[in-house]
């Protein structure tokens, strides 16, 4: 096992990293810019190392940063949570290189998995249903015409390189497809430095359903279960839950087989995600494998019981699973608010000092946060405050906790997500399972947040 892990992250995912090192009794090193001097990661660990400015492409993104400062503090190993260097195929070879080991899978199946329309290539020949679309990235103009003319519009533009719901763009017809390839090709370009796109049927009012995927570095490859993903913003998850309403047992067999098929034919080793859009006639299509763990993994551990943190480093470290699919057990319904500092109409980010903050506890809550009162939500990083996240023994259960939770918790000093995922919580659709990507779009059409209780 490792001695001491260095955590490439900030806020809640560098805290939850922390404690699963702790509890296996790993040593921690924290990286932090000069903006998180005082955070609590860098508090909590048992060393320090500041890796740079306050803006993340000088500091969390500085891969020679990162790594010297692995170097210094002699660590074994690293963690690099979420977003940042998790999916840098390149990083990870660099790990490799200085005998560090990298907290999750290869870096080939990074690449493979990276580039969007390669994965699909792949999942496609192991037999995992994908959206119709281009074989490979756009060659031109007039190949994507006779693509969509060929699979019908509505067609959406990907970046190859993308991520985060950026260079995506849909279009109902040919005059709106030289646009969107242009716009999504340019948006890439900015964002990712490559401006590859693809071409893929347009999936009306889907559902977003995942996979948990978990492998060994000995080829044993199991699922945990899936996670409802529908509750988006411009492409950007919300509310998450497991299990999905949506699944007949029937359906979820048949799903979780085709992405441990992907999974097995990428060889896939570690934490990883199969995501598919579920179209509402029952029929679902693999649209991206993300290579690391995921902001929503709380509710998979809440309904497995399983630590997904711990099981990544033990897997890293070398050990084999110790269990079969048939061992794993899901129990009642977790579901998770992502409680954003943005103002909860404009979604405009409010960053700022927090003056006062407070969540009641009780059965089945969990809260994954970095933040306190007085401390600061910066504006150079994302705005995730806290993930609250509910267990029930039903769905109604898991609900009624959440309800509770947000119509108590108080943060002061910042607008946050607070009034819509109230509203959400308490939404008829919402409450009967009718959701789609299409939901919150249609939801914030609807009229203004229920005002607060308190
Ligand atoms: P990213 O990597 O940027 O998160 P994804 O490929 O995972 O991009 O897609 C994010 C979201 O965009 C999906 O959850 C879904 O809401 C929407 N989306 C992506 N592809 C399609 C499609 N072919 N049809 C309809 N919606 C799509």
């Amino acid at each position: 096992m490792f001695k001491k892990i260095l955590i490439a992250n900030r806020g809640e995912i560098a805290l939850r990293i922390l404690w699963a090192c702790r509890e296996l009794g790993i040593s921690t090193v924290a990286v932090h810019s000069e903006a998180d001097a005082d955070a609590l990661h860098v508090r909590y660990a048992d060393e320090d190392v500041c890796i740079g400015p306050p803006a993340s492409r000088e500091s969390y993104l500085n891969l020679s940063s990162v790594i010297a400062a692995a170097e210094i503090t002699d660590a074994d190993a690293i963690h690099p949570g979420y977003g940042f260097l998790a999916e840098n195929a390149h990083f990870a070879e660099v790990c490799e290189a200085c005998n560090i080991k990298f907290i999750g899978p290869s870096p080939a199946v990074i690449r493979q998995m990276g580039d969007k329309s390669k994965a699909r290539e792949s999942m496609e020949a192991a037999g995992v249903p994908c959206v119709p679309g281009s074989r490979g990235t756009l060659g031109s103009e007039v190949e994507a015409m006779a693509l969509a003319r060929k699979i019908g519009y509505p067609v959406i533009i990907k970046a190859a390189a993308g991520g985060g719901g950026r260079g995506m763009r849909i279009a109902r017809s040919e005059e709106e497809l030289r646009v969107a390839i242009q716009t999504a090709m340019n948006e890439a370009k900015k964002a990712f430095d490559v401006s590859d796109v693809y071409l893929e049927k347009y999936i009306a009012d889907p559902r977003h359903v995942e996979f948990q995927m978990l492998g060994d570095e000995r080829g044993n490859v199991v699922h945990l279960g899936e996670r409802e993903c529908s509750i988006q913003r411009r492409h950007q998850k919300l509310v998450e839950e497991s299990p999905c309403t949506a699944l007949s047992p029937k359906l979820r067999k048949r799903m979780a087989e085709a992405a441990l098929a992907g999974a097995r034919a990428a060889n896939y080793q570690n934490a990883g995600t199969i995501e598919f859009l579920l179209a509402p006639d029952g029929k679902f299509y693999f649209i991206e494998m993300n290579t690391r763990i995921q902001v929503e993994h709380p509710v998979t551990e809440m309904v497995t019981g399983l630590d997904l943190i711990k099981e990544q480093i033990r897997i890293a470290a070398g050990e084999p699973l110790g269990y079969t699919q048939d061992d794993i057990r899901f129990f009642g319904h977790a579901i998770e608010c992502r409680v954003n500092a943005e103002d909860s109409e404009s979604f405009v980010p409010s960053p700022g000092r927090i003056t006062n903050f407070n969540i009641s506890g009780g059965p089945g809550v969990r809260i994954d946060t970095a933040a306190h009162a007085d401390g600061i939500i910066s504006p150079y990083y994302d705005s995730l405050v806290a993930k609250v996240i509910t267990h029930g023994n039903s769905r109604q259960e898991a609900i009624s906790r959440m309800r509770r939770l947000l119509d108590l918790m108080v943060v002061e000093g910042i607008k946050t997500t607070i009034p819509v995922l109230r509203r959400i919580i308490s939404d008829t659709d919402f409450l009967q399972g009718r959701i789609s990507t299409h939901y919150l779009e249609r939801l914030l059409a609807g009229g203004k947040p229920v005002a607060a209780h308190s």
